[in-house]
């Protein structure tokens, strides 16, 4: 058996091997290491692929909220809701400008940012809804954009663990994730769904003016060469990563596929089992699995036996991690911001009780029937 990773981004890259080689090689002859036709051609093809007007690469994910929020002119002393239950890099950056992250309860089921938990935290000074498409599903953008649009908010998607997730509104109309908001963002971390051979980040948006903005802000805040109208950054793809990136935003579709059928396969295997709870699919979104995580549902002391349960598969050979171990109102960072002050029992009861499970595009038959049976053997001990 081959051996079991989280990710196996190793395997994925020999399947793709000569083309990527042969890209990356083209870049390397040509020394247009940043900026030229390779990242203009990928970007090209995001913007089209995600059904967005303008996609602007930059250097990560992180970098891509930090941009989005300075687009929109927020200022310090604004507040922006959004979850806790979440990567942290969603909410330090709006700590980064002075902006004061409202955390907000997710949705049990979906672990996505709950709507009526939003609505609820809106005071005179919100200005933005940052909801994350958590663990690969959309979070309610729906009832977000309507509770955004009554309010005056801007809507930010973090959509760093979701890209080619299809959200279908009411009125049947569907769209990618990332597209639905003023302003989307990605990351191509290496272990994201479309992952590079280093850091990597997009924005996306519709509107004219914010591209124009979002444009100047990672580039030093210039108009034009040497002449720096606001202040920005430094945030910019490399070549050789658009190169490689592009090849491998062919196969994203076949890449999803890979990993809904993993995700089919675990369920079908933990379906009846008394403590496991297999993630919750909604009808009108088509769930990317970025991760596949259990909640286990113990009776007595869940988070103990959660973290025995990860404790034991590593004993076994099976990796599993905690995704996340202390949600953002608790991280010692937002003590200023009044962190410990919250009270979200239901984002503490997931944090308690979350697992993720190996998931991603090169998983056969043999390692997930490894995994599996590890996993109930733990749970019928
Ligand atoms: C990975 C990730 C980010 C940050 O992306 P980087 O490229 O690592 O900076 C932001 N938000 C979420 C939810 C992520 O998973």
């Amino acid at each position: 058996m081959r051996p079991l990773q989280m990710v196996d981004t190793r395997t994925q890259y020999q399947h793709i091997k000569p083309e990527v080689d042969a890209a990356v090689l083209a870049v390397m002859e040509s020394a247009m290491f940043i900026g030229g036709k390779v990242v203009n051609d990928f970007t090209e093809h995001l913007g089209q692929y995600h059904g967005s007007k303008h996609c602007i690469p930059c250097a990560n994910g992180t970098d891509a909220l930090q941009i989005a929020m300075m687009a929109l002119g927020l200022e310090p002393g604004d507040e922006v809701i959004t979850p806790s239950f979440t990567y942290i890099a969603t909410v330090e950056v709006a700590a980064l400008l002075r902006i004061k992250p409202i955390f907000v309860e997710v949705d049990p089921k979906t672990f996505c940012i709950d709507p009526d938990a939003i609505e609820k935290a809106i005071t005179p000074r919100t200005k933005a809804i940052i909801p994350v498409h958590l663990y690969g599903q959309a979070a309610n953008m729906e009832r977000i954009m309507e509770i955004a649009a009554q309010h005056k908010l801007f809507v930010i998607e973090d959509n760093a663990q979701a890209i080619g997730c299809d959200y279908t509104f009411g009125n049947g109309t569907t769209k990618k994730t990332g597209s639905i908001g003023h302003i989307g963002c990605t990351s191509f971390y290496p272990s994201k769904n479309l992952g590079a051979f280093g850091d990597g980040g997009a924005i996306f948006t519709d509107n004219d003016q914010l591209a124009a903005s979002i444009k100047m802000i990672a580039s030093h805040g210039q108009s034009k060469r040497y002449y720096h109208d606001v202040v920005g950054c430094n945030s910019r793809l490399d070549a050789m990563q658009a190169a490689i990136l592009d090849i491998k935003l062919k196969h994203l579709d076949n890449y999803i596929v890979a990993r809904r059928k993993a995700a089919d396969f675990y369920d079908a295997a933990f379906a009846g089992n008394a403590v496991i709870r297999t993630p919750y699919r909604a009808a009108n979104n088509k769930h990317v699995f970025h991760q596949y995580t259990l909640i286990l549902d113990a009776k007595e002391n869940p988070a103990a036996y959660r973290d025995g349960m990860n404790a034991y598969l590593a004993e076994k050979g099976v990796p599993s991690m905690i995704y996340y171990p202390v949600p953002a109102h608790r991280q010692k960072m937002f003590d200023s911001f009044g962190g410990s002050s919250y009270q979200l029992p239901i984002t503490d009861w997931l944090t308690e009780r979350v697992i993720s499970l190996p998931i991603h595009t090169e998983l056969d038959e043999e390692q997930l029937n490894f995994i599996v049976s590890h996993v109930l053997d733990y749970t019928n001990k």
